[in-house]
C-alpha cells in the first residue's frame, strides 16, 4: 500500500492550485454579488485552462483531452473544489457519459466539448421524477426514423450556457412481475432546434452564478442518429459513465472543506475573547480537531473509490460511501467554520457564509444522501437475502 503521491500527480496539484489562486479566486467576490459569470470572463477562464492543460483533462488523451485517470481527476477535482463552483465550472471536464458517442455524434458532440467549442447539459430530473427518475413523464415516441419528444425537466444545471442537451426520456414500457416499467432512452439534443425551449428556473442559494433551467419540449422531433447508446438503454449508458460523476461530487467538497479549515484556524488563532486567542478554548480547538479528522476521513474514502475506479474494481457503494461522507462532512465543517467566525461568519463581505451554504446542495444533487444510503444498504443485503 502506497500512499505518496507521484511526481505527476503532485505537479498535477501544484498547477490547479496554482490555477484556482490566480484564474478563479479573483473573481468570487464578483459572481457572488452578480450572480453570473459573464461571458467574457468565461471565455477567458477556457483559454487560460486550455493553455494550462486543464481543459477536459478528464478526457483520454487520443481524443484531445489531458488523459488524466480516476485518481488524477479526484486531486483535481479537490482543488477546483476550492473555489466558487460557477467558477471552477468553466474549466470544463466534459460529461463522462458523452464516451458513448459513436459515429458522426464524435465530431458533432464529444470533440468540439473536449476543444471547448460546445457545452452540454444533462437533462434527467423532472418535476415529478427527482429521485425516482424512472418515473419519468417526458416522452420520446418514435415515427419511422424519428422521435416526437414531449415534455419537461427541471433543475437542470448550465442549461443556459450549454449548446445541446444529453436529455433522458421514455421510449416504451415493458411489462414485469412488479408491474409496467419504463424503458428510457438517451439522447443528443441540440439547442435552438423548434420545440426545445430553455427557460431559467428560480434563483438556488447554493453556488451563485450557476443557474439551472427548466427544459420544455413540446412535440420537439429528432433524427433516430442523436440516440446515445442504444435505444430503451439509456440508464445503461448513465449506470456506466456517471458514477464517477458522484466522486467529483465528494472530491470537491474535500477542497472545500479544507479551505474553511484553514479559514476557521486562522481566525481561531487570532481572534481573542477573554483575553486568550478562541483556538486555545477546548470547546473551539476540539472543533477544528474534528474537521481535520473528517476531511483526511473523507479524503481517504474519495481516493480510494478513484484508485479502485482506475483497477477496474469499483462498484456503485464506493462512489455512494464517498459521496455521502464527503457532503455530509462538508455540511458540519461549514456549520463549524461558521460557529467559530461567530457572528463575523454571517456577513458577506468574508466567504464563510457562502462555503456554508454552498455545500446545502451537494446533499441533494447526483443523488440525496438517503439515496446513497439505499445504494449502500442494497448492497449490503442482497446477499443474504432469498
Ligand atoms: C441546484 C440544482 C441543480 C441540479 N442540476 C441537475 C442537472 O443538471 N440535471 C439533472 O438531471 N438534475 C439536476 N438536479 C436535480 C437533482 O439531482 C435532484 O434534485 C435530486 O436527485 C433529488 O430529487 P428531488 O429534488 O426531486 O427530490 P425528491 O426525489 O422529491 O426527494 C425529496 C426527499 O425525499 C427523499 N427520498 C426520495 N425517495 C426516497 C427513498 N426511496 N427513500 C428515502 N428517502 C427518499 C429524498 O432523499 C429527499 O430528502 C439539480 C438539483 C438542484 C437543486
Amino acid at each position: 500500500m502506497d500512499f505518496a503521491l507521484s511526481d505527476e500527480q503532485r505537479m498535477l496539484v501544484d498547477t490547479v492550485r496554482a490555477f484556482v489562486d490566480k484564474e478563479l479566486m479573483p473573481y468570487e467576490t464578483e459572481v457572488e454579488r452578480q450572480d453570473r459569470v459573464r461571458p467574457e470572463l468565461i471565455a477567458q477562464i477556457r483559454e487560460r485552462a486550455k493553455a494550462a492543460g486543464l481543459y477536459a483533462a478528464n478526457m483520454p488523451e487520443e481524443l484531445g483531452g489531458g488523459g488524466l485517470d480516476a485518481l488524477g481527476v479526484a486531486l483535481m477535482e479537490r482543488e477546483l473544489g476550492r473555489t466558487s463552483f460557477a467558477l471552477q465550472y468553466a474549466v470544463a471536464r466534459p460529461s463522462n457519459i458523452l464516451r458513448a458517442c459513436k459515429g458522426e455524434q464524435i465530431e458533432r458532440y464529444l470533440l468540439p466539448a473536449i476543444r471547448g467549442e460546445r457545452v452540454e447539459c444533462l437533462a434527467m430530473t423532472e418535476p415529478g421524477a427527482g429521485s425516482d427518475l424512472r418515473s419519468m413523464k417526458t416522452r420520446a415516441v418514435r415515427e419511422g426514423e424519428h422521435f416526437i419528444l414531449n415534455g419537461t425537466k427541471h433543475f437542470i444545471s448550465y442549461a443556459d450556457v450549454a449548446d445541446f442537451a444529453i436529455l433522458f426520456a421514455a421510449s416504451s414500457e415493458e411489462e414485469t412481475p412488479k408491474g409496467s416499467k419504463k424503458k428510457i432512452t438517451s439522447f443528443l439534443v441540440d439547442k435552438g432546434i423548434p420545440g426545445f425551449e430553455v427557460r431559467m428556473g428560480p434563483r438556488s442559494v447554493s453556488h451563485r452564478g450557476y443557474h439551472h433551467c427548466e427544459l420544455v419540449f413540446t412535440d420537439c422531433r429528432i433524427h433516430e442518429r442523436q440516440i446515445l447508446g442504444e435505444e430503451h438503454r439509456g440508464f445503461d449508458v448513465a449506470n456506466e459513465w456517471l458514477g464517477a460523476t458522484r466522486l467529483t461530487v465528494a472530491a470537491q467538497c474535500i477542497g472545500r472543506a479544507q479551505r474553511a479549515l484553514e479559514l476557521a484556524t486562522q481566525w481561531a488563532a487570532t481572534r481573542k475573547q477573554f483575553g486568550q486567542t478562541i483556538g486555545r478554548f477546548q470547546g473551539v480547538g476540539f472543533k477544528l480537531a474534528d474537521m481535520a479528522t473528517e476531511i483526511a476521513a473523507a479524503e481517504l474514502l474519495v481516493l480510494l473509490a478513484a484508485w479502485k475506479l482506475d483497477q477496474g474494481s469499483a462498484m456503485d457503494p464506493d462512489f455512494a460511501m464517498a459521496k455521502l461522507y464527503a457532503t455530509e462532512m462538508l455540511a458540519r465543517v461549514t456549520d463549524q467554520t461558521l460557529q467559530i467566525y461567530g457572528g463575523m461568519g454571517l456577513m458577506e463581505e468574508l466567504p464563510i457564509e457562502r462555503l456554508w451554504r454552498d455545500a446545502r446542495v451537494e446533499r441533494i444533487w447526483d443523488g440525496t444522501s438517503e439515496i446513497q444510503r439505499h445504494i449502500i444498504s442494497r448492497a449490503l443485503l442482497r446477499p443474504h437475502e432469498g
